[in-house]
C-alpha cells in the first residue's frame, strides 16, 4: 500500500488523488494532507481572484486560449461532456430553446434559408454572434438574419451578453 509523503500524516488507510505528473500516476501526499495543506497555505493561492476582479478579461483570456489549443479544447470537451452528460444536455437544450424562442413565427422561408447559409458560410476561426444578445440584460434580441454577424472569439468575449456600440 502506498504511503503518504507526510511523514506526520495520521491516516490509516491514505486515499490519494490522480496526479499525472507523478510516475505512479497518483499525488504523494493523501487527500486529507493536501486539503489541510491548502487550507494552511490559502493566501498562496490566488484562487481566481484576479478573473472574479477581471471578469471580461478573464473572459476574453479564456477564449482566446481556446482558440489558440482547439485540439486540447476539443478534448476537453469531450472529456466533460463523457463525464458530466447531462450537463452538457442541459446547456444544448437551454441554448435551443433560447434560439427557438428567439425566431419569430413570420419568418419566411428566405430568411430562415439565410440564417441557414450565415452559418454554413462562417469562416474558419469566426463565430456567429447576435448582434443584439438573445439572453440579454435589458432587451433580447431575435434570430434573424439581420441580428447575425461574424465575430472573433476574442471580440465575442469582450461583447459577452452586454451591448456594445448600441
Ligand atoms: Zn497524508
Amino acid at each position: 500500500m502506498k504511503l503518504c509523503s507526510n511523514k506526520y500524516c495520521v491516516e490509516v488507510f491514505p486515499e490519494f488523488s490522480p496526479d499525472k505528473r507523478a510516475s505512479d500516476g497518483l499525488a504523494s501526499k493523501c487527500k486529507t494532507c493536501h486539503r489541510d495543506y491548502y487550507r494552511q497555505n490559502k493566501d498562496r493561492y490566488n484562487c481566481g481572484k484576479w478573473s472574479k476582479e477581471n471578469p471580461d478579461l478573464a473572459r476574453a483570456a479564456k477564449l482566446l486560449w481556446k482558440s489558440n489549443n482547439r485540439h486540447k479544447t476539443r478534448q476537453m470537451n469531450a472529456e466533460s461532456k463523457r463525464r458530466h452528460p447531462e450537463t452538457s444536455t442541459k446547456y444544448r437544450r437551454r441554448r435551443r430553446s433560447a434560439i427557438k424562442k428567439a425566431t419569430p413565427r413570420w419568418l419566411n422561408e428566405n430568411q430562415r434559408a439565410a440564417i441557414k447559409e450565415f452559418y454554413s458560410n462562417r469562416p474558419i476561426g469566426m463565430t456567429v454572434d447576435h448582434i443584439v444578445p438573445l439572453l440579454g440584460k435589458n432587451i433580447s434580441g431575435l434570430h434573424v438574419p439581420w441580428n447575425l454577424q461574424y465575430l472573433t472569439p476574442q471580440d465575442n468575449a469582450k461583447k459577452g451578453t452586454s451591448l456594445v456600440g448600441v
